[in-house]
């Protein structure tokens, strides 16, 4: 090949390659596989080692080029990075805008509001269309030189369609998946472990050593254009796309007036923990930077944004007292009343404490002041015990003898760390039973939650699950908060409900141990109630995944007096549909146990495709396991199965099997 031909071919592998690492990096999508893109660098490295002289610094292969560092340069930013305001609530917010248009009463103030990315800050300067250097923010005035390290973020463009000099600022981050990997392999080396993601990727560009740097796949959303004079602040995103970085997406957008941020602003703290990365709320800047410009700065912090801060998922507050609460099979659980506390928006007086043990395992008293945690819309939990604040006046908790609401004797099963209350008509459990017996996997009756049932129970309208199908419209009308529309809705949802697959009305009886799985197997095995019914232990025990423990309590349900005066009345209302006969599919006789988290598919429609063939999911791991399906992140499932010497299959195996 001649230079002209090399310099020729040089240039069009470049600009490939970009095309393809902008569709990968920045839009998330890649028409071709990362094998195929790899091959196109390699052509281009092998190229440029035989004429040197054709090597520019915006090549693709100069990304992961610089030798370590001794130490970073100084670099003094051509214009301050501020930092912002914060603001935590809609109150503040207003505060802060009544006191900014007093500033600028003649102004028209629109917004922009884009998500606070929970990185570190970077700004990274192109000079006629080249890379030229990037610095971190340093303390806003000076910053360090990590160009060499920026490089290496594929989600930075090397070269851009701007020839003056431009400024772009963003952040560097890393997603929540990738800090999760990284962390892992760090705890494997024994390397240092990173508290959370921002720590990581504030961790990994300081590293003097770009392919460290490399390694941690950075990426980069931008959110500032300096040195193109543009009017708005939403027009510096719109440029900054056109340019080939990447934005916040549809996290951001233009707002007309604070309501709207308020609406944008809720809807950004929902999907917050779904995102891939971490975003700890929003920027609200004004949108025309001549306004921006005239608000001015105040210390250190802009007049015209304000970073809008989602509420802390932590909060500490102190613990009143400890109550005990009785489920539906019995179980007692402990649970902390607190001094009413707001964490991430909502104000929370409960949160469990699980079981005696970890209370034990907290060191917990009543009286003292605790961190409580709250993720997504689970139930907030006690994370720590701030020992350091107690007073002397904390009192020991001690799980109850007998149940707090029925008064009989507590019980607590060898080896289990949860204590039952015995009593079969304990009042407590009755009434979690009924709670059960509607709910979705169950009969599945919609619009008849607990609170609903509480008022018919309270009401005398109901004594047990049958009686729901008795109910009328007129019962239901007259009583608080319920309207005639509401009353027709529940009416017609108990109706609908009163055909029902075998398996969900087995599990909907609440039996001891019998869980989804286990009814399906029951029904599944049996193939009807009546067979079910008469069923003896040992046969019981043929069940697939039934062991004693099931048996036993399945079988005593059965044959309690209580109970069978229930179901009687309850098939008078009930039309059960027995399971199909199935042919045996190609994967009948096999169990199958899910570990860790599959990427195609949800754990249950895993389990359907395995059932579909004539294959038996099931939860525990024993020597009949046919095969354990480990996905991502796998759990003591996946020990067990190595130390049993029971088959061991990844998702593409599985998917094989299942085709
Ligand atoms: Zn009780």
């Amino acid at each position: 090949m001649t230079q002209t031909e090399a310099k020729e071919r040089i240039e069009k592998l470049k600009k490939l390659i970009d095309k393809y690492r902008y569709q990968y990096h920045v839009l998330n999508r890649l028409e071709i596989s990362e094998e195929a893109l790899d091959s196109l660098k390699h052509e281009l490295k092998k190229l440029e080692d035989e004429f040197p002289d054709l090597v520019t610094p915006d090549s693709p292969t100069q990304r992961v080029a610089g030798k370590p560092l001794k130490e970073f340069k100084k670099i003094r930013h051509e214009t301050k990075m501020l930092s912002l305001e914060d603001v935590f609530s809609e109150e503040e917010f207003s505060e802060w805008l009544t006191r900014i248009k007093k500033l600028a009463p003649r102004d028209t103030f629109r917004f922009y509001a884009e998500p606070k990315f929970d990185g570190l800050a970077l700004s990274v300067v192109y000079e006629n269309g080249i890379l030229k250097y990037a610095a971190t923010r340093g303390d806003g005035e000076i910053g360090e030189n990590v160009t060499q390290n920026v490089r290496t973020i594929e989600s930075v463009p090397l070269n851009v369609e701007e020839k003056g000099k431009i400024e772009v600022r963003g952040e560097a981050i890393i997603t929540k998946k990738n800090f999760e990997a990284i962390n892992k392999v760090q705890k494997k080396k024994d390397g240092q472990i990173y508290a959370n993601p921002r720590n990581l990727a504030a961790g990994s560009l300081r590293q003097l050593d770009p392919k460290i740097t490399a390694s941690r796949r950075l990426d980069f959303f931008s959110y500032d254009l300096l040195g193109m004079g543009l009017k708005n602040h939403s027009e510096e995103h719109k440029t900054l796309r056109k340019l080939g970085f990447k934005t916040g997406g549809d996290l951001e957008r233009r707002c007309e007036g604070a309501e709207e941020v308020f609406k944008h602003y809720k809807g950004i703290a929902e999907r917050r923990d779904k995102l891939p990365y971490n975003i700890d709320g929003l920027v609200v800047s004004v949108d025309s930077n001549k306004l921006y410009k005239k608000l001015g700065v105040v210390g250190k912090a802009p007049r015209g944004a304000a970073a809008f801060k989602f509420s802390p998922k932590e909060a500490t507050t102190k613990v009143e007292d400890i109550i005990v609460q009785v489920g539906r099979t019995g179980a007692l659980t402990p649970v902390a009343v607190l001094r009413p506390v707001e964490i991430g928006g909502v104000t929370v007086s409960r949160a469990t404490l699980h079981n005696e043990d970890e209370i034990k395992r907290l060191g917990l008293k009543i009286g003292d002041s605790v961190i409580v945690g709250r993720a997504g819309d689970v139930i907030p939990d006690v994370r720590k015990v701030l020992k350091g604040l107690r007073t002397g006046h904390e009192r020991e908790f001690h799980m109850p003898k007998h149940c707090p609401v029925c008064k009989h004797e507590v019980k607590k099963a060898h080896g289990d760390v949860i204590s039952y209350c015995v009593n079969k008509s304990c009042p407590a459990r009755h009434r979690e039973n009924l709670y059960h017996f509607v709910s979705r996997k169950a009969f599945n009756i919609d619009g008849l939650g607990p609170k609903i049932l509480d008022a018919f129970l309270d009401n005398g309208l109901i004594q047990d699950a049958a009686d729901i199908f008795e109910l009328k419209e007129g019962d239901i009308a007259p009583l608080e908060r319920f309207g005639e529309k509401s009353a027709q809705n529940i009416i017609e949802a108990i109706k609908n409900s009163r055909r029902i697959p075998l398996a969900r009305f087995l599990y909907a009886l609440g039996i001891l141990h019998v869980g989804e799985e286990t009814a399906i197997d029951l029904a599944e095995h049996f193939g009807s109630l009546d067979k079910l019914e008469k069923a003896d232990l040992e046969e019981l025990q043929k069940v697939p995944n039934i062991g004693e423990v099931v048996a036993r309590s399945t079988y005593d349900w059965f044959r309690d007096g209580r109970n069978k005066n229930f179901l009687k009345k309850l098939l008078k209302y009930v039309e059960i549909e027995n399971p199909k006969r199935k042919k045996p599919g190609k994967l009948a006789g096999k169990t199958f146990v899910f570990t860790g988290e599959l990427e195609s598919m949800s754990r249950d429609e895993a389990k359907t495709k395995v059932r579909n063939l004539g294959g038996d999911p099931s939860e525990t791991v024993s020597k009949n396991t046919g095969y354990v399906v480990v996905g991502e992140n796998p759990g003591s499932k996946y020990e067990k199965a190595k130390k049993l010497g029971v088959k061991i299959i990844d998702e593409k195996e599985f998917f094989q099997l299942v085709k």
